[in-house]
């Protein structure tokens, strides 16, 4: 039996992690990422993971939401393009023309049973990385035979509630990080468990993130990271590593905005836009 490897990770542990943007790079290499999200009511969602995942690298970000959230998507983040399902209020199937290097899918998604289905035959056919959060794990736990469709290191981003739902009860830390890394071992995840201090796990190792705040215990938070995770992981970076790094940025970031706002005016979109500085913070 090997010893998980457990590191804190702070500034000195991210910088390796970090990938240097080639001078010649171009929008093709730097990956097209999809994020499949929103509902009737939860665009804003869609739109704060679409809007992460191109601050945090991505070269394409196409967001695939529910007709409704057209016209908002498209005005809220212009460099976002949007794909609408058939249908009005939510997601009922997942189709479309495009080869994304990564697709985030959950934020703001519900938990509809035509949502569920799509999911569901999405995943059947599916080889592409994945970032699942939110009403994804939801539905996931709900239809656990979707958990065997899951390409290897996909990386899920359950906050306690959701996890609760993935791994069951847990009496103690020990016991949840135990259960976790059960279910991470024998489904082949990358899993980020979500709190105060992030932590995030494969089959052999163990990660705990130091940085973010009680300010970000805030709307759209997880959505921001789901978001910075799939730019991470289009633009190159493997699942582990972009489970690890974003958690980082992302708690950095929020850092960074709270020194400027304080606790209880941090905003999901302030996160966002301090992802900038959370990178330049790294040198
Ligand atoms: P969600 O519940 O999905 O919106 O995710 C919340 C996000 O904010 C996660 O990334 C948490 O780690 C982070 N977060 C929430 N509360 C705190 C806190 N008290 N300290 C640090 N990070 C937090
Ligand atoms: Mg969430």
């Amino acid at each position: 039996n090997t010893v998980p490897r457990a590191l804190l990770v702070g500034k000195q542990e991210a910088l390796p992690m970090y990938r240097p943007r080639d001078k010649y790079a171009h929008k093709g290499v730097l990956g097209h990422a999809l994020i499949i999200a929103g509902s009737y009511g939860k665009t804003g969602a869609a739109a704060l993971s679409a809007r992460a995942c191109l601050h945090s690298g991505a070269g394409l970000v196409t967001a695939y939401i529910p007709r409704c959230g057209y016209t908002a998507l498209q005005a809220s983040v212009p460099e976002v393009m949007t794909l609408t399902d058939v249908n009005e209020d939510h997601i009922t199937a997942i189709a479309y023309d495009i080869s994304p290097a990564v697709i985030g899918v959950g934020p703001g998604l519900g938990t509809h049973r035509a949502t569920a289905d799509a999911l569901g035959a999405f995943l059947r056919q599916n080889n592409t990385p994945l970032v699942l959060d939110a009403d994804a794990l939801n539905i996931i736990a709900a239809h656990r035979e979707y958990l065997r469709f899951l390409p290897e290191d996909t990386v899920l981003t359950p906050h306690p509630g959701e996890l609760q739902r993935l791994i069951g009860t847990w009496k103690d830390d020990f016991d949840k990080l135990d259960k976790a890394g059960e279910f991470a071992r024998k489904y082949k995840l990358v899993l980020v468990i979500k709190g105060a201090h992030t932590v995030i796990l494969n089959k052999d190792r163990i990660f705990v993130n130091s940085t973010g705040n009680p300010g970000m215990a805030t709307a759209g938070s997880g959505d921001v990271l789901t978001g910075m995770i799939t730019g991470l992981i289009s633009q190159g970076y493997a699942p582990l590593q972009a489970a690890v790094f974003g958690v980082y940025l992302h708690g950095r970031a929020g850092d960074i905005g709270a020194s400027q706002t304080g606790y209880e005016a941090l905003t999901a979109t302030a996160v966002i836009e301090y992802t900038g500085a959370a990178f330049t913070d790294l040198f």
